[in-house]
């Protein structure tokens, strides 16, 4: 993915994207829409991969201009000014990202472009019943025939799955070797008889997320990621993407109607709370915060784009967790008792409402708080490694449950 970055001077890239935008974007999108399937945003992703916009870093060969990080950046500030979507892709698309890192080339023909146009759908088959925090102990097989592999087994918590045409998946391909070692990684079609998607209803009231079960499903070799029995390295690396997103990126407000629901300054002032000395200190605390969690993100994708699967990643996904619960406990206080209301005519406190059961998204989501401090402990700091008995010998040998 490293490109010797492009002769143009910084002025030169903000000179070209913004009369390409001035030329092109109308800010007509349905705002509902944004992010949505409408046919309006697809023929609008078009045009942006077309003009080389969407993933700027990535070399010419896959849609990119082979920019630095801080040319790329210019064309995701002029794109943000305009409120235009599609750039930054290849800081934020997990998925295309892990395709155009570990797929084979005839992959990446077939389905990179339509990843970062949307018009392919994905989602995450890694967390099963027995392997959510440990993913190595994954018990869903893969099993090769002919030009493709079979694969049984069951998924669950899997975002997206009802929608999505691929998910990426982890399965078990060697029993016969320990446990990090004997898994590979596929891109596999979801709409197939073999693959069955069954809702799950969240707290929120929202079902985002789906068990998967898969008997004898198919995926074509050609969608092995990183080679057979190598799977592990892959996850590795889409996990601290996965993070770093985790990490910079959060829902907010549910209903998002105006921009003061954002601003936590304005929710204060507009609650008469702004002069309160202690809510003005937990104010400042997750201001802070977030600021310190930005610099710290931006270290980590540094590390990344040296290669590495960085282990600060978790480091800012651990502070996004912190900061979305302590925001949402904030919320509830600057509004006192009436945060106990919900629905259409309390808006305020329906969002401190969701926000406070939406902030467990990222700390479980991605692998929870408490791993990533197991990470950051380890890998950071240097600490010992926590014990694993079952690490060394055959998975086959290992007890399930
Ligand atoms: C909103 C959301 C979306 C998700 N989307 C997806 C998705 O699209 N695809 C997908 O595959 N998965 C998805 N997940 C699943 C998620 O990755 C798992 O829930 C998560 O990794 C935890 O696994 P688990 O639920 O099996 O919990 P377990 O692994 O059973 O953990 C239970 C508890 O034990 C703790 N624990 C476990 N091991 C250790 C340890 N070694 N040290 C200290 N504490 C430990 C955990 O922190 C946790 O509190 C999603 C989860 C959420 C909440």
């Amino acid at each position: 993915m490293t490109s010797a970055a492009s002769p143009m001077t910084d002025e030169d890239v903000r000179g070209k994207v913004r009369a390409w935008l001035r030329d092109n974007w109308k800010d007509d999108l349905p705002r509902a829409a944004q992010w949505s399937t409408s046919p309006e945003m697809r023929a609008w992703l078009n045009k942006v991969v077309d003009a080389r916009w969407a993933v700027n870093r990535w070399p010419a060969a896959w849609y990119g201009r082979g920019f630095s990080d801080a040319q790329a950046e210019i064309v995701e500030q002029e794109f943000r000014a305009v409120r235009a979507p599609g750039a930054g892709q290849d800081k934020t698309q997990l998925y295309a990202i892990t395709a155009l890192s570990f797929g084979t080339d005839a992959m990446k023909h077939r389905l990179l472009r339509g990843i970062i146009t949307g018009e392919i759908a994905m989602c995450l088959l890694y967390s099963e019943p027995g392997a959510g925090s440990d993913l190595a102990g994954v018990r869903t097989r893969a099993e090769r025939d002919r030009e493709d592999f079979v694969v049984n087994g069951q998924k669950v918590w899997t975002s997206g799955a009802m929608t999505a045409d691929y998910g990426m998946l982890i399965a078990r391909t060697d029993w016969d070797v320990p446990k990090h070692q004997g898994i590979s990684f596929f891109f596999l079609p979801m709409k197939q008889s073999g693959v069955e998607v069954r809702p799950l209803r969240q707290v929120t009231g929202e079902s985002h997320f789906n068990e998967v079960f898969l008997t004898d499903a198919r995926v074509p070799a050609e969608n092995l990621l990183g080679g057979l029995n190598k799977g592990w390295r892959v996850l590795q690396t889409a996990l601290a993407y996965e993070r770093s997103v985790m990490g910079e990126m959060a829902r907010g407000p549910r209903r998002n109607a105006d921009g003061a629901a954002n601003d936590l300054v304005a929710l204060a002032r507009e609650a008469g709370r702004l002069s309160d000395p202690v809510l003005r200190q937990q104010l400042a605390r997750v201001l802070g915060y977030r600021r310190v969690n930005a610099l710290n993100n931006a270290r980590a994708k540094a590390d990344l784009e040296t290669g590495t699967s960085s282990s600060i990643m978790s480091l800012g996904k651990l502070a996004m967790s912190r900061i979305l619960h302590e925001e949402a406990r904030l919320r509830t206080a600057l509004l006192g008792a009436g945060s106990v209301l919900e629905g259409d005519a309390f808006p305020r406190a329906d969002d401190a409402n969701f926000l406070a059961l939406n902030a467990y998204f990222t700390s479980i989501g991605g692998g929870t708080d408490q791993i990533q401090r197991n990470i950051i402990g380890e890998r950071v700091l240097g600490l010992p490694k926590e014990p694993e008995v079952d690490r060394d010998i055959p998975f086959r040998d290992v007890r399930a449950g």
